[in-house]
């Protein structure tokens, strides 16, 4: 078992993840008719399916990791209108700046929960939301400090992002007590309450969609 990931690991986690989105699509969606305007599920399709277009190419794949993720922000922010996708750009664009690709283009846990790091601090420059106020920052957040978590006891990288999934999940669970201050739920204030988020539910799809990726190359 490989204690790097590579960029066609992380290619296929994208492609993977655009597939779970269209599983998904129609729960998102009433997710955020509940709270929101209906339009999550089909918003973060049209930025997938965009971005599995791009993928599939194998002429046009990106050569190495920071220009996968700038592929996969520019695809989000030039093709989804909702708040999501700029902010999932963002987090895209900022990893993508983060260095430390070793010579073969493969990273570690560490490295990976870096450019996530950085993702998030794209995210919260974006959108300007904090932690607990019912949003994906509520899953990114706990799930990318599992992962440093991980990275630091030296697990190998599908062992990581099982403890990243869980974290990912409690996460998820937790948006449904919070009250929304940000984006478009919060203008429901406490009817936002007893609701899942949204954004944070196609967050944890991400998480998921990365260790089904890392663990199908053990
Ligand atoms: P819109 O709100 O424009 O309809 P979407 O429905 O696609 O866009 O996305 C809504 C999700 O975006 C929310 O569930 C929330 O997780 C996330 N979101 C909204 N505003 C912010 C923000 N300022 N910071 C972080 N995430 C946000
Ligand atoms: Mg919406």
């Amino acid at each position: 078992m490989s204690s790097q990931i590579t960029v066609a690991q992380l290619r296929q986690w994208l492609l993977g993840y655009a597939d779970r989105i269209d599983e998904r699509a129609a729960y998102l969606t009433e997710l955020d008719a509940a709270i929101g305007d209906a339009d999550h599920g089909a918003n973060m399709v049209r930025g997938m399916s965009k971005v599995r277009q791009r993928l599939a190419d194998a002429e046009g794949a990106p050569a190495d990791i920071a220009m996968l993720f700038r592929t996969v922000a520019m695809t989000l922010i030039s093709s989804v209108g909702g708040a999501a996708g700029p902010l999932y750009g963002a987090f895209f664009m900022r990893a993508a700046r983060e260095p430390g690709e070793g010579e073969d283009g493969s990273i570690t846990v560490g490295q990976l929960a870096s450019m996530f790091r950085a993702g998030i601090e794209g995210v919260q420059q974006r959108g300007k939301a904090e932690l607990e106020e019912k949003t994906m920052l509520d899953v990114l957040q706990p799930a990318v400090a599992a992962l440093e978590k991980a990275a630091a006891a030296g697990d190998s990288p599908a062992r990581a992002l099982e403890a990243a999934v869980a974290a990912a999940a409690e996460g998820l669970k937790h948006t449904v007590e919070l009250e929304a201050t940000k984006g478009r739920a919060s203008y429901l204030g406490q009817r936002s309450v007893g609701h899942q988020d949204p954004g944070a539910t196609s967050s944890y799809y991400l998480f998921e969609s990365l260790a089904q990726a890392l663990d199908d190359d053990c």
